[in-house]
C-alpha cells in the first residue's frame, strides 16, 4: 500500500460547502483527520485559533515559508493560505487517512508533490445556488463575495484536472459520496 493514498485533497470554489462537506464526513468518520492550515487572513468570527486555522501575521508566515515548515502556500485573494509539514507527513506514514481543504492551485502543488494522492473536486449545484449560499453565509462584505464569485468561475476550470468531481447538492448524500471515493481508495 502506497502510503500518499492516505492524502485526499478537496478543493472547490468558496461558498461551495466543501467545508460542511467534510465536516460532515468526519461525523461519520472521525478516524480521518482534517489539516489545519496556516493563513494571514484575519479569523472570522466564531473561528478558533487551531481549529480552523493557525492565524498569523504575513511576515511570520513568510519565516514559515524560508524555514521549509510549509508544504505549499499561495496568496489567495490578497492573504496567504499554506499547508504545514506537519500536518501532512506524520500522518500519512501512520496510514492515517488526512484531507486538506484548499483551493486549486495549491492542490495542482500537492499533486505534483504526492502523485498518488486522492483529489476530489466539489461543485456547487450552480452558479447561482454558489452566490446564494455565499450571500447567505453572512461572512463577507460584498467586494470580497463579489471576488469570490470571480475567482469560483476560474477555479471551476481546474476540475477536469481532479481524480472525482461530486456535486454538493444535500451535503450528506455528499459526504457520502466523498468517504466512498476515499474508502475505494484505500482498498
Ligand atoms: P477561506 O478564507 O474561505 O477560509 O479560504 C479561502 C480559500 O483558501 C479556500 O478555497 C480554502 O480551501 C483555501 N485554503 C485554505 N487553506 C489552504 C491551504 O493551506 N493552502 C491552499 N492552497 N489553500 C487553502
Amino acid at each position: 500500500m502506497n502510503n500518499e493514498r492516505h492524502l485526499v485533497v478537496v478543493s472547490g470554489p468558496s461558498g461551495c460547502g466543501k467545508d460542511t462537506v467534510v465536516k460532515c464526513l468526519r461525523k461519520q468518520h472521525p478516524e480521518i483527520e482534517v489539516s489545519v492550515s496556516a493563513t494571514s487572513r484575519l479569523p472570522r468570527e466564531g473561528e478558533k485559533e487551531g481549529v480552523d486555522y493557525y492565524y498569523m501575521t504575513r511576515e511570520c508566515f513568510e519565516e514559515k515559508c524560508k524555514s521549509g515548515e510549509i508544504l505549499e502556500y499561495t496568496d489567495y485573494l490578497g492573504n496567504y493560505y499554506g499547508t504545514p509539514k506537519s500536518e501532512v507527513d506524520k500522518r500519512i506514514s501512520q496510514e492515517i487517512t488526512v484531507i486538506l481543504v484548499i483551493e486549486v492551485e495549491g492542490a495542482t502543488n500537492i499533486k505534483r508533490m504526492y502523485p498518488d494522492c486522492t483529489t476530489i473536486f466539489v461543485r456547487p449545484p450552480s452558479y447561482e445556488e454558489l452566490a446564494e449560499r455565499l450571500c447567505k453565509r453572512g461572512t463577507e462584505d460584498e467586494t470580497s463575495i463579489r471576488r469570490r464569485l470571480a475567482r469560483a468561475v476560474e477555479e471551476m476550470e481546474y476540475a477536469v484536472d481532479y481524480d472525482y468531481i461530486i456535486i454538493n447538492d444535500v451535503k450528506e448524500n455528499c459526504a457520502q459520496e466523498m468517504f466512498e471515493i476515499i474508502e475505494s481508495r484505500l482498498k
